[in-house]
């Protein structure tokens, strides 16, 4: 029973949830505006890892003397590398997504293995902190999207739940058919977010502790990458959360029948 579990925890506290509707009904000039907001964004995200690594770099010269300020900084200087590589990757991600190009590379897609190929992503860092990702999937669901953006939705929120949990916390991650969709739900114990936060988490960039984000490595991409992936495969995405209680956060996706796949072919 985790599934049961999970729902009973969002059941009761539905005021604290926030519905995040995957539809963008914004017009040609504010579209233009954060197109700019963005690029000026990225300017300024990339300048801090970069100028991070310049100044390692430099310390690194200067330390030849000291083998063990050498490795120190060298350390440092891969964390920071890790980092950008991953904001690079985040900001490809969202551009292929605003542009809409990889919709021919929709396909009918397992849960399963969605779900598998998110938690072995993290299985590295749950490891590390001692973190239990427990899964509890139906099987044989399917749904319908790019396989890679629909990994990358399912991986982030995956990634975040332990980001933002403690050492030898549990996730758990279910996916279960409700209706005609596809619920999959990432449930933690970890830091939660403040409900004045609940709606921007999913804006770019929007981070709700940009110092703690600094130190665990976030890009703030994340979750604007979940909501383009939700709405491009006809979904939404959902956040239930309380401040030192945890966070669910559940991906809604038309369930992919059978039926429907003989019709088209
Ligand atoms: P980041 O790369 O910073 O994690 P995201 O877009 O994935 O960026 O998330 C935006 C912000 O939402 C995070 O900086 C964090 O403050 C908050 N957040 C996301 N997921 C969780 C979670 N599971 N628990 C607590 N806070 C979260």
């Amino acid at each position: 029973g985790s599934v049961a579990h999970v729902h009973a925890r969002v059941a009761p506290l539905t005021s604290r949830l926030v519905v995040v509707l995957a539809e963008d009904r914004t017009q040609a000039h504010r579209v233009e505006a954060i197109r700019r907001d963005f690029v000026a964004n990225v300017s300024h995200e990339l300048k801090t890892p970069i100028g991070a690594l310049n100044l390692l770099a430099e310390a690194v010269a200067e330390a030849k003397d000291d083998p063990e300020a050498v490795v120190r900084f060298s350390g440092r200087m891969q964390t920071e590398s890790e980092r950008l590589t991953r904001l690079v990757q985040q900001i490809i991600d969202l551009s292929r997504l605003q542009n809409d190009t990889a919709s021919e590379e929709a396909g009918v897609v397992k849960v399963d293995e969605l779900v598998a190929e998110a938690c072995e992503h993290s299985a590295t860092e749950a490891e590390r902190k001692h973190i239990e990702v427990a899964t509890s999937v139906q099987p044989e669901l399917l749904v319908h999207g790019d396989r890679a953006q629909l990994h990358a939705a399912v991986s982030n929120l995956v990634e975040n739940a332990v980001t933002y949990s403690p050492e030898s916390s549990r996730v758990a991650v279910t996916a279960s058919l409700e209706g005609d969709d596809v619920h999959i739900t990432v449930a933690d114990h970890g830091i939660g977010i403040p409900g004045e936060d609940l709606d921007r988490i999913f804006e770019r960039f929007y981070r709700v502790d940009p110092a703690r984000a600094r130190s665990t490595g976030g890009t703030g991409l994340g979750l604007s990458i979940v909501k383009h992936v939700a709405a491009s495969s006809g979904g939404s995405v959902e956040v239930w959360s309380e401040p030192g209680e945890g966070s669910t956060f559940t991906l809604v996706l038309p369930s992919w029948t059978h039926d429907l796949d003989e019709e088209t072919s």
